[in-house]
């Protein structure tokens, strides 16, 4: 059987290493709590959505300083608070007084961040209904009109084809470029054996792709079992549909941090 896997990963890249300096990175400036809350409560979106469980993470780039990002400490996305946030820089060192633990696939977001301007917020899961499309040769295709982000290509990263045998885990710099190369300038790479990674323009609209990813892959799997073929959405419809959706992130989003912002009311009361 054969992956449909990117053909990238001898591909060069522009970025060179940035050798960690001995002192922290400073800041790149404080921002709005609710970039804060939002992050916190997009993590808490995702883990109820099927999306997270105790692993996998969601990012957002600084709004002011494109050179950093922020992410949760090391911790299970459905519990994440406003107060749980660190801030990194491009190399996914912490910046100055930051000691709490961080994800070991971090380097995921510093590297993406990197290569591509266009993206503002990345979302890594093992959502599980997606993984399996990283271990078979069906790709994943545009099953309905709001995951039309799909129709645009969705590859397929094999860690062992660059690094061979290892833990699946994109814990360093290199991996992460290799994870970025495959990418290219899709919003969605599936990870062999593994799970995905998401990104986008905004966070909202991060949140909203990885929801549905998960949403279109069990659809695909309901309409593999019905046998024939399948008329997704081609490549164009994908762009025209696709637009509708990012216009439109507001409603599901809202919806979703209702949801959550009342879980997280009631959890309070249970701990009173
Ligand atoms: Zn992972």
């Amino acid at each position: 059987m054969r992956l449909h896997l990117c053909n990238c990963f001898n591909a060069t890249f522009a970025a060179a290493d940035s050798p960690s300096g001995a002192s922290a990175p400073q800041s790149g400036g404080p921002v709005e709590r609710s970039v804060f809350e939002d992050l916190a409560i997009g993590s808490r979106i995702c883990a109820a959505e099927n999306v997270f469980d105790a692993f996998g993470h969601l990012s957002v780039r600084h709004p002011t300083a494109p050179d950093r990002f922020f992410m949760t400490k090391s911790m299970a996305p459905a519990l994440a608070t406003a107060d749980d946030i660190v801030e990194l820089d491009l190399e996914s060192n912490p910046c100055a007084g930051e000691t709490r633990p961080l994800f070991l696939e971090r380097f995921i977001h510093s590297e993406i961040y990197k290569a591509r301007p266009d993206v503002q917020s990345i979302v890594h899961s093992h959502s599980p209904s997606v993984v399996p499309f990283g271990v078979v040769g069906n790709p994943m295709r545009a099953i309905f009109h709001t995951a039309a982000f799909i129709a645009a290509g969705v590859p397929t990263f094999d860690i062992s084809q660059e690094f061979g045998e290892t833990d699946m885990l994109v814990g360093n710099r290199d991996k992460a470029r290799a994870l970025t190369r495959c990418l290219g300038d899709k919003s969605v790479c599936l990870m062999r054996a593994h799970g995905s990674v998401v990104v986008a323009p905004s966070l909202q609209l991060a949140v909203a792709r990885a929801v549905y990813t998960e949403v279109n892959a069990k659809l695909q799997l309901q309409a593999t079992m019905l046998g024939g073929p399948i008329a997704a959405l081609s490549e164009s419809e994908g762009r025209i549909a696709d637009a509708v959706n990012i216009a439109g992130v507001g409603r599901p989003w809202e919806l979703w941090k209702r949801q959550a912002l009342r879980r997280m009311r009631e959890e309070a009361e249970l701990d009173d």
